[in-house]
């Protein structure tokens, strides 16, 4: 029986290929390294060739761990979101580096188009902001500054793609060039309300609609794999950007539902429902899922500096060896003695948007030591996500209790005081791979193994730790005081 699904895992730092059983267990996996390539400062990018030869390469290695592509009911993809991808559609081969969601380079022409006055009508139709972030002006850049992509859009064979187009275009010998809604609405080309790439904004940018794939549904029939590849054709069933696939496998698809990643940044995605957000919080506006025409959405803020605050405590000030370290520190002293971290050592994301802003430290005293920092470090975790809280529950989308996951997440104190902070039940899956296990969701739903995404959600995810808030209202409010204090020194 062909029951295995195979998830392809297409992250900023390494490539994986992961099977799942059809009850949401992880059977096998194999990862590669992606090379990441800074040609100036404020540039990164990716060769998309090598992102598809160890895509395959990684397929190829996990596949004959459960017997052969004839154990393979069907495939899922799950990416970076943002990248952008050009190749040529009849050689099949890339035309240039892609360029990574981090790279800054279009700065200068979301200026010029915010100073035209464009960012308020943008907001509105795509739920995004004007930033480099996004894919549209990266499209642009490489139009108007790689020869081979200008010469392959005036032939009429460019074709344009965020990561997981790419790949589908591949897999499928070239049949497919399609994009999800989910990879889509992260684009700045699409409309939130049709999920359709747009005239008006590819003219805007400067992006020629011919060169952008068709969107697709995220579940259900979506392409073949050339049989060349597997020695079978298997069926791709389910497509999501890596955060709406981490919502989807944290099953948040009911409105108000909450997932919070804590990796190098944090990302926290609210489920809203059939209702587009429109946020007046600088909070995003995103689609969560589409499936059979029918669209959920989710509003979206993210903190520029969580697990890396982390990193700079045990690489720049060496107060911990290790990352875990953190938690026998922060336990082992009663308050952090007035000391408060604002981690703005890159800007301040949602819902600030200062990029200037400059972290702080604030409260020192001799009795600070290695604790107190380690202590507030974790504290500042639950300091940021409350601002956000905030936020989202003045954008009309309160939460009733957190679904966390990502590296640090595996850091119990930390989770029992974002419980405290916020007032809210916390909640953490055994099993912590949500990215690619929401990918796996989609995909099974979408060959039919399960009825519908909840269904497979209920059915694959799996037991969950739950942190139920302990600390006093007094606790709570000298604790949010004096994080505000410190932020408005930042
Ligand atoms: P990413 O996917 O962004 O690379 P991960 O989800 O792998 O990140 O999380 C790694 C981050 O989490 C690192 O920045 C690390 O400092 C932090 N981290 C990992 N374990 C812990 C822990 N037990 N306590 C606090 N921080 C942790």
């Amino acid at each position: 029986m062909s029951d295995y699904i195979l998830v392809l895992d297409e992250g900023t730092t390494s490539t994986r290929a992961m099977l799942f059983a059809a009850d949401g267990v992880l059977v096998a996996s194999s990862q590669a390294p992606l090379t990441q390539h800074y040609p100036r400062a404020g540039w990164v990018e990716h060769d998309p060739q090598e992102i598809w030869d160890k895509t395959l390469a990684c397929a190829r290695e996990v596949i004959p761990r459960v017997g052969g592509a004839a154990m393979i009911a069907c495939i899922g993809i799950t990416n970076q979101r943002e990248t952008v991808v050009a190749w040529d559609k009849a050689s099949g081969a890339p035309l240039t580096h892609a360029i990574v969601w981090q790279d800054r380079r279009t700065e200068p022409l979301c200026a010029a188009l915010r100073e035209a006055g464009e960012e308020e009508a943008i907001a509105a139709r795509t739920g995004l902001r004007l930033d480099p972030y996004f894919s549209a002006t990266k499209m642009r850049w490489m139009l108007e500054n790689v020869p081979e992509v200008h010469a392959a859009a005036e032939r009429g064979t460019l074709a344009l793609g965020t990561v997981e187009s790419w790949l589908v275009f591949k897999l499928t010998g070239g049949a497919a060039h399609v994009s999800d809604a989910s990879n889509a609405s992260r684009t700045l080309l699409m409309g939130l309300e049709d999920a359709q790439f747009d005239e008006g904004l590819c003219e805007l940018f400067g992006v020629p609609r011919a060169a952008l794939p068709g969107v697709t549904d995220m579940a259900g029939p979506l392409g073949l794999t050339d049989k060349a590849l597997f020695g079978r054709a298997i069926p791709i069933t389910g497509l999501a950007g890596d955060q709406q696939a981490a919502t989807i496998g944290q099953a948040c698809l009911a409105p108000g539902q909450t997932k919070a990643t804590y990796g190098t940044g944090a990302f926290v995605l609210t489920c809203q429902g059939s209702r587009i957000p429109r946020s007046t919080n600088r909070l995003l506006g995103t689609v969560l899922t589409q499936i059979d025409g029918q669209r959920s959405y989710a509003i979206e803020g993210s903190v520029f500096v969580a697990g890396s605050l982390i990193q700079w405590l045990r690489d720049s000030l060496g107060i911990v060896a290790v990352a875990e370290e953190t938690e026998a520190l922060a336990r082992s002293i009663p308050d952090s003695g007035g000391v408060v971290i604002v981690p703005a050592l890159a800007g301040l994301g949602a819902p600030h948007w200062q990029p200037q802003a400059r972290g702080v430290i604030a409260g020192l005293s001799f009795a600070s030591g290695k604790a107190e920092l380690a202590r507030a470090a974790l504290e500042a975790m639950a300091h940021q996500t409350h601002d956000l809280a905030a936020a989202f529950a003045a954008d009309g989308a309160p939460w009733q209790a957190l679904r966390i996951d990502g590296g640090m997440a595996a850091n119990d104190w930390m989770a029992q005081d974002l419980a405290d902070i916020l007032g809210l039940p916390v909640e953490r899956p055994a099993f912590v791979e949500t990215t690619a296990l929401g990918a796996a969701m989609l995909a099974a739903s979408g060959a039919g193994l399960y009825p519908d995404l909840p269904a497979a959600a209920e059915a694959m995810r799996g037991a969950l730790t739950r942190f139920e808030p302990a600390m006093t209202d007094d606790v709570r409010a000298a604790r949010l005081t004096m994080w505000r204090k410190a932020l408005a020194a930042a």
